[in-house]
Parts: C-alpha cells; sequence; structure tokens
C-alpha cells in the first residue's frame, strides 16, 4: 500500500495543521487537506472516506472535497465514519449555513455523497480494503483505523490520549507494517496534552516501548506551532524505528 501524507500550508513549518492521509489514490483517512489537494480528477478517483472524527483540522477539506468531484466519477464518494460524527457533520458542518447540506441533497436529487455508518471493532468493506474502526480516547468519540489489503496492512492513531491496552492491541495484528501514530506535543505542554486528550514525545515514547520493536511508527498530527521543539524532543529519544511523517511524505507498506 502507497500512503501519501497529504501536504499542509503553514509557512515555514512542516507541521500537521490538518490531517489527510490518501492510500493507493483511491481511499483517504481524514480529509483535513482532502479539497486542496491533487486535481478534481485525481480527486474523484477517492472512493472511500474514513473519518476518525469530527474535529475541524480531520474535516475541513472534506465540503470542497464533494464539491470538486461531483459528477466527475459515475458513483458518489462513500463517507464512512461514527454515528456521533455523522450527526456533527449534518449539524454542523452540512448545515446550510457554512455549506449547503450536501447530505440532504443527496437523498433528492443526484447524490454528493454516500454515508456509511460504522460500527466500532467491526471489519468493513472498503474497496478492496478491510477497515476496522477501533476507539480511542479523545474529547469527542474517535477511532483509530487498521487497513488491510489481505497482504499488508498499517494503522492511524490520531487523535488520542495514552491508551496502553490499544497500543498493544494493534502492535499484535498480523501483516501489520507500520503505524501513524500522534504525537502533539512536545513535554512541556504536558498539561495541555492531558487537558485535550493528546499525546506528549514522552507519552510517544511510552506507546512506542509497548509496540512490536521492528515495526516502524511515524510521528503524526505535530503541532505546526512547536515542530521543532517536538521533533527534536522525538529525534533526542533515539528511537530508531522511528519516524518523523513529513506532509507532503510518500510511505509504501509492503
Ligand atoms: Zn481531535
Ligand atoms: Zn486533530
Amino acid at each position: 500500500m502507497r500512503v501519501h501524507i497529504l501536504p499542509t500550508s503553514v509557512q515555514g513549518t512542516p507541521g500537521h495543521g490538518l490531517t489527510g492521509f490518501v492510500v493507493d489514490g483511491v481511499l483517504a483517512l481524514d480529509a483535513g487537506q482532502l479539497g486542496q489537494c491533487g486535481t478534481c480528477a485525481e480527486q474523484s478517483q477517492i472512493r472511500d472516506v474514513l473519518l476518525t472524527h469530527s474535529h475541524i483540522d480531520h474535516v475541513a477539506g472534506l465540503p470542497t472535497f464533494l464539491d470538486n468531484v461531483y459528477g466527475i466519477a459515475s458513483t458518489p464518494p462513500t463517507l464512512h465514519a461514527l454515528k456521533p460524527t455523522l450527526e456533527a457533520l449534518q449539524t454542523h458542518l452540512f448545515s446550510g449555513q457554512l455549506w449547503p447540506d450536501f447530505i440532504g441533497l443527496s437523498r433528492v436529487m443526484a447524490p454528493f455523497v454516500a454515508i456509511r455508518e460504522i460500527e466500532p471493532n467491526r471489519p468493513f468493506p472498503c474497496g478492496r480494503y478491510t477497515a476496522i474502526a477501533i476507539p480511542l480516547q479523545h474529547t469527542v468519540p474517535t477511532v483509530a483505523y487498521l487497513l488491510d489489503d489481505g497482504r499488508d496492512a498499517f494503522a492511524l492513531m490520531t487523535d488520542t490520549g495514552p491508551v496502553p491496552e490499544l497500543f498493544e492491541k494493534i502492535g499484535r495484528w498480523p501483516r501489520l507494517r507500520g503505524l501513524f501514530l500522534e504525537c502533539s506535543f512536545p513535554r512541556r505542554l504536558h498539561e495541555l496534552a492531558n487537558a485535550s486528550q493528546h499525546l506528549t514525545s514522552d507519552q510517544f515514547a511510552d506507546a512506542v516501548a509497548l509496540l512490536p520493536p521492528g515495526l516502524t511508527v511515524f510521528a503524526t498530527h505535530i503541532k505546526p506551532r512547536d515542530y521543532e521543539e517536538t521533533v527534536a524532543e522525538l529525534r533526542a529519544l533515539g528511537l530508531k524505528n522511528v519516524q518523523i511523517g513529513e506532509p507532503g511524505r510518500v510511505v509504501e507498506f509492503r
């Protein structure tokens, strides 16, 4: 599987102001900047969008994405998310105030989007992949995703506070080749991390210690404001299997 960590646009820093990944050009994990990356034709190849949660840095690019691809592909893309996430999108984002109600309009005219409510811990098909959503610990209902194509698998864990039992559980997944794990803050901001249910560099290292030693872990969701400080702390930890998941980078799992 080929995973493109979509670029973000804060100049002068490679931090993760927005979160979004595209797998093999056809599946998106989160949509923070999805509508702003690539051409409309490229975006129309994306058949499934899996959302971790409703926070704006993970969904901000969804309205423009759905607008960009409307009518280009023969069928609309499918949006997969927890019920509370779908309800938040309907109530706030596709309210008719911030953006037209693409969800409601899809019931009465050529659809913009197909909606699929997901259930935690129950595998579901997504094109040629099988996905599993695993609940995390965050300020709103949030899930990690395991994505498995039958040969290789990887996981995305963002946004979350410390969940030791889940780090161990996901680390045992067969065919797991890599993990994108959030590291939002430097250790100096541990109070903010606790209040917002995110990981500091120290908590990131604690999580890595619970994962298989050979598993490549990509640090993601690093706040642009503190990027240099957080990355310096991660590098100083000397964790050989940890890499920085820089926005714009393409990662292959095989
Ligand atoms: Zn969040
Ligand atoms: Zn976030």
